[in-house]
């Protein structure tokens, strides 16, 4: 079983079972690591599975507690922790003008293109916090940069990337 896995010590790399383009994992301008195209993705392409440990919300809660998780909220319940069996899809950072979006598909996280990406470019995905957590200043550089990670206040967002899940629970 992993021996807790310090994601700070293990040099970052992607699992090539979960995607078929090649991509490398390095130093971002955005924040610590980034992953990078090694290869052309075309629009609409599936990019890479966003794998990782399947943890409950109490467990979210507990692991959420500290500067770098690498936490994806699956639905009301159930979150994924990158940071335990992940792809390597974890170290894929925000942007406010990204060049993927995730798609829940039958309990699995699916980052897919939203227009070609070029070789070397660097994969993003907007992470859609909260407006209602703790602010998180974004640095991703785009000319539409909302100066958070957190999306801005409005209603909250009818989760239209998750799929057969009814959305009662709110907390
Ligand atoms: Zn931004």
């Amino acid at each position: 079983m992993p021996s807790s896995p310090s994601a700070q010590q293990q040099t970052p790399s992607i699992d090539p079972r979960h995607t078929r383009f090649k991509m490398v994992v390095r130093p971002s301008p955005i924040h610590r690591w980034g992953v990078y195209a090694g290869e052309r993705i075309p629009k609409g392409h599936k990019v890479i599975e966003y794998t990782g440990e399947r943890i409950s919300r109490r467990e979210t809660a507990r692991r959420s507690d500290g500067p770098l998780n690498y936490l994806f909220t699956l639905d009301d319940y159930w979150t994924i922790d990158g940071n335990v069996g992940g792809s390597g899809a974890q170290y894929i950072n925000h942007s406010c003008d990204p060049n993927c979006h995730a798609c829940i598909v039958r309990g699995h996280i699916l980052y897919l293109a939203l227009r070609d990406i070029r070789p070397g470019e660097e994969l993003t995905v907007d992470y859609r916090f909260d407006h209602n957590v703790p602010k998180v200043p974004c640095s991703c550089g785009a000319a539409a940069c909302r100066g958070t990670i957190n999306l801005k206040k409005e209603p909250r967002q009818p989760r239209k990337l998750t799929r057969g899940k009814k959305s009662k629970r709110t907390t």
